[in-house]
């Protein structure tokens, strides 16, 4: 080993509690630590009142059979999580879960006594602020403007995860795109306005939220009399104040305007869409090639929507897709954004990158600026292809970006992140329309984002989990040299899994026919297996099931009966593209007109995710990525052998 990446190996021993539980004395002196320093901060809020439980209560029988009652429970409860999923280990290479980094998880336990609510400052002084924080971190990484002195600064904030990300985004495109139109109709005097209702409902998001600033600075000037008086007209011409049926009505030349997504998104966007009234329908799925969003087919969708007059509200681009970790071409969503919007139709690009976010760190430098595509590739055999690496690039261009700090971010439930390009169109979603004004002022940055509950979705909302993002992003600084030592060890992890998967193919060719039905983009591999000889999809499918029922959650079995934990995923020819189905049947040599008669007209496939930090144990001379081969190996040879 070079010394390098030694020193790289070193540094991540003290990130994580570790499979085997190795570093459990640091965590429970950080623990300890950090509950004794809350005890002593409650003795010294008014050291001169004396304890109001007395030191003998624990003496009473009524106690006793409290505390026993609890202990009881407790136990029963420990006993039970024994059979949760071993996130951990490094043989579960299921889903998006992995082990929790220790700076966030400390955080997380020493904020929880302390119970902030960052609905607002003064439910949560300290937390408030590190979440607003979190979220200038989070821009940094993604290459938005993240210094608050600067009138476009971005804003960030977390949500209960990517679902509620994702739909603040809906809000927040919906707000930007009604509200010229609300001023429009309001007749506000003196302002640059768009001379149509189309166009106003068709701004450029950049010149919609140039228009909200132009509105509030013209408020400013205005006599607090006027200003009551435009606000209410605006107020009352709103999207969010008539509802999507009023705001239609009054203005029948517009449609429910739609969303635009890649067939492989996320249901949180069908969720979303329902959830904001738009309606299901309105949620359009594109057509991809190679699992990545088909630009042409997003040209001629807009095309359409132009020749149709049918407004889009946005377009979103997937940055690590949750089935198959690909990433869309966010640079051609992005050039599309330009074109259109010229051309009358505007929309937001917003990226769903709760997967991928995290991958961002690996192109950032400690200064923040972009790194060169041969920098972020030493260290890869593949990783970034030129797409994956324009495609990210071209992050700060767009207009939101939701990030699961849950997910690749190390860190534990309840942590999504929503983060947009520019902090002034939030203004729209306030839930006070005059919150700027403490006076005539604006507040400051910071100063404005106090009252967090008037922007976010949710109410309450847990200030120990943004201390554990905090916190965590703070001890590793999202650039690649810090958090991006992680991101590097999964697509590191995956390259030699893509390499050992291909080994496999070939030594169990008589046997199985196996494929990597496309090279990773990032760190989920795929994994196509036939038996050989079988021309039918049906029986491929019902093979590889058989396969995954050796890999997945069984409560009824002991959790150590489990070798690996892995899962499944389906490939369809909607979302392949006829020629890429077409290579991938034929690789697999199953017959086509097969497909269908499964029912779902789709390919049953196995899917590891390979985030855990441990898969390659240099400790001790053991790849994980090996072990996993030689059982999947040797369950294959049984269950062919069994007949099936
Ligand atoms: C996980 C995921 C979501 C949903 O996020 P939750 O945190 O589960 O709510 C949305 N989009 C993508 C691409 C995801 O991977």
């Amino acid at each position: 080993m070079q010394p390098a990446s030694d020193a790289r190996t070193r540094t991540l021993d003290a990130c994580f509690l570790g499979p085997y539980g190795e570093n459990d004395a640091l965590l429970e002196k950080l623990v300890v630590e950090f509950l004794r320093d809350h005890v002593y901060w409650r003795r010294n809020f008014h050291p001169e009142d004396p304890p109001a439980i007395s030191t003998t209560a624990a003496q009473h029988p009524d106690y006793q059979a409290f505390e026993a009652r609890m202990r009881r429970e407790l136990h029963q409860l420990s006993a039970a999580l024994k059979k949760s999923v071993p996130f951990h280990s490094p043989r579960y290479i299921g889903h998006m879960a992995s082990d929790l980094l220790l700076p966030g998880l400390a955080a997380q336990i020493l904020t929880l006594p302390y119970n902030p609510n960052n609905v607002s400052e003064d439910a949560a002084p300290v937390t408030v602020e590190l979440e607003v924080k979190v979220g200038l971190q989070l821009a940094g990484m993604l290459g938005y403007v993240n210094d608050p002195q600067r009138a476009d600064c971005a804003f960030g904030h977390l949500t209960s995860g990517g679902t509620l990300a994702n739909y603040q985004a809906l809000r927040l495109a919906l707000a930007q795109k009604a509200f010229p139109v609300a001023l429009l109709a309001a007749g506000v005097p003196d302002l640059a306005m768009p001379e149509d209702v189309w166009s106003a409902f068709n701004l450029h998001p950049h010149a919609a939220t140039a228009l909200v600033d132009a509105w509030q600075q013209w408020l400013a000037q205005a006599t607090p009399a006027e200003r009551r008086r435009w606000q209410a007209r605006v107020q009352g011409e709103r999207i969010e104040q008539r509802g999507l049926a009023g705001f239609f009505a009054a203005h029948p030349t517009l449609k429910v305007p739609k969303v635009l997504a890649p067939i492989t998104a996320h249901y949180s966007w069908s969720k979303g869409c329902k959830l904001l009234g738009l309606g299901r329908s309105q949620l359009e799925l594109l057509p991809e090639r190679g699992m990545r969003i088909d630009v042409d087919a997003l040209d001629a969708t807009l095309e359409r929507c132009l020749r149709e007059r049918q407004p889009v509200l946005m377009a979103v681009a997937v940055m690590g897709t949750t089935e198959y970790g690909t990433v869309d071409p966010i640079d051609a969503a992005v050039a599309a954004r330009e074109r259109f919007a010229a051309r009358g139709l505007g929309f937001a690009v917003h990226v769903d990158a709760a997967w991928g976010g995290y991958l961002a760190t690996l192109f950032r430098s400690a200064d923040g600026s972009l790194r060169a595509r041969e920098d972020v590739a030493a260290g890869f055999a593949h990783f970034p292809s030129p797409e994956v690496y324009s495609a990210i690039a071209a992050l700060g261009d767009t207009d939101s970006v939701t990030v699961d700090p849950h997910k690749l971010g190390y860190l534990p439930y309840g942590a999504g992140a929503f983060i947009c390009r520019d902090h002034r169109a939030v203004a729209l979603l306030s839930e006070e329309a005059d919150y700027v004004f403490h006076g005539a002022a604006p507040k400051d940055y910071m100063g404005r984002y106090r009252s967090l509950g008037q922007f976010i979705p949710e109410g309450s909302k847990s200030g120990a989990t943004v201390a554990g993002v905090y916190v965590t992003h703070k001890v590793l600084p999202l650039d690649h040299a810090h958090f991006g030592q992680l991101p590097a060890q999964t697509i590191r992890a995956a390259e030699a899994f893509h390499a050992r998967a291909l080994r496999f193919a070939d030594e169990l060719r008589e046997v199985v026919r196996a494929v990597v039905p496309f090279a990773p983009d990032s760190n989920l591999v795929c994994f196509a297996l036939n038996p050989a000889g079988n021309r039918s999809a049906a029986v491929a499918n019902a093979f590889v099931r058989r396969l995954h029922d050796e890999l997945r959650v069984d409560t009824s079995r002991p959790l150590q009966d489990k070798q690996f934990f892995g899962s499944v995923t389906t490939l369809r020819p909607e979302a392949l593209g006829e020629t890429e189905t077409r290579r991938i049947l034929d690789a697999l040599d199953l017959d086509p007109a097969t497909l269908a008669e499964d029912g779902g007209d789709r390919l049953v496939i196995l899917r590891h995710t390979l985030m855990n930090p441990y898969l390659i144990d240099h400790e001790n001379g053991i790849s994980y990525i090996d072990r996993y081969f030689e059982h999947l190996g040797a369950r294959v040879r049984a269950l062919l052998a069994a007949g099936n």
